[in-house]
């Protein structure tokens, strides 16, 4: 997804150095750097659209059972915050509420629906990854120590030590979406001036009780849950753009440590994806360079783990700027972004 110039880069007189081929399908990175993604939204591109077309469908799989993690990747200011929708909505019109308070409408909308055929419980977590370590955005007094991570024997993914909250409206979620997103840690770089400098997860849970033959039928069993996990990630440019120094240089180097450990695990995956297309096509596989995907290498890939080539429907929303200022780093992007487009995920459905 391509934003629009903002105000100090057309004072700046910033050009725009993409465009975008009428498939909707293509981006083109100066005279003929091409690349292709599943969508391509360029600036014009609504809240809306995004959203019906990547997440809604998302949403929709959650009633039946399935795991669903969006994330959004891109340098600082390249529009990760405003898509997700993980900050404080107040200040926004109608059309410009990003992706988190929607999936919230829908998600209550859908368990309205399902009244008298399914009974579901909705609540939601917030966790925040800063400096390798691991916050509870609703409970910020809980020492980071009290929290670890485990993964269970069917591979899913624990964090203990972290409160969830029931929630009975969108507005109660709401709430927590923004007192959660206050609590955030940001901090001023030469970049942008209200910029994240961690990984934020907010995380809504559902489970139904199925009430009518027609619902366990479907769901194949009395009750069915999903976790849908929302990924603002930090700001993946390297730090000598954020002139970083001092206490901020730390936390540069260890937002580089997230991302690093997820382009590996990214890299790990989609080689060997390559390995068994080519084994599909008949074709000698490439040399196997990954034993393993090295998820333990960060906290960040740890919670992800399970979203990452494992039991999730995975949307990953690649953010860029159009300023050409900002080429090197767009470029970066296109380049991560093409990379995890080869990876498959393998989705069940979480019954009992
Ligand atoms: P990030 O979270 O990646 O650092 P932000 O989401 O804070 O970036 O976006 C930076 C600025 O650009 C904000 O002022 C935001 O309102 C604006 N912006 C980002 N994407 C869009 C868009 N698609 N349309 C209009 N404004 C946008
Ligand atoms: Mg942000």
């Amino acid at each position: 997804r391509a934003r629009p110039l903002v105000a100090k880069e057309r004072l700046e007189r910033a050009r725009e150095c993409l465009s975008y081929p009428p498939d909707g399908k293509t981006v083109v990175l100066g005279k003929n750097r091409r690349f292709h993604f599943d969508e391509v939204y360029h600036p014009d591109a609504e809240q809306c659209s995004v959203y019906e077309n990547l997440v809604s469908p998302l949403v929709e799989s959650c009633f039946n059972g399935y795991n669903a993690t969006v994330f959004a990747y891109g340098q600082t200011g390249s529009g990760k915050t405003y898509t997700m929708g993980s900050s404080a909505s107040n200040a926004l019109t109608e059309d410009e509420v990003g992706i988190i308070p929607r999936v919230i409408s829908d998600v209550f909308a859908g368990a309205e629906k399902l009244r008298g055929q399914s009974e579901c419980v909705v609540r939601c977590a917030f966790l925040e990854v800063h400096n390798e370590e691991v916050r509870d955005l609703l409970h910020p007094d809980t020492p980071t120590k009290g929290i670890s991570i485990r993964e269970r024997a069917d591979g899913a993914i624990v964090v203990s030590g972290i409160r969830e909250e029931r929630t009975r409206s969108y507005d109660d979620m709401l709430r927590l979406l923004e007192n959660g997103s206050v609590a955030r840690t940001t901090g001023a770089t030469s970049m942008n001036a209200g910029s994240s400098r961690s990984h934020a997860i907010f995380t809504i849970i559902l489970e139904q009780r199925h009430l009518t033959r027609e619902r366990m039928r479907a769901n194949r069993g009395a009750y069915s849950s999903a976790k849908f996990h929302l990924v603002d990630l930090a700001g993946s440019e390297r730090n000598k753009r954020t002139r970083a120094i001092g206490a901020r240089f730390k936390e540069s180097i260890n937002i580089n440590s997230g991302l690093l450990a997820l382009g590996n695990v990214i890299s790990a995956l989609a080689g060997e994806e390559q390995r068994t297309l080519a084994t599909a096509r008949g074709e000698a596989p490439p040399p196997k360079t990954h034993v393993h995907v090295p998820y333990r290498e960060s906290k960040l890939t740890r919670l992800l783990q399970d979203s990452l080539g494992g039991n999730s429907r995975t949307c990953m929303i690649a953010c860029v700027s159009t300023a050409d200022q900002n080429l090197e780093e767009t470029l970066s992007t296109l380049k991560y972004a093409a990379r995890a487009r080869n990876i498959r995920n393998k989705v069940i459905v979480n019954r009992d």
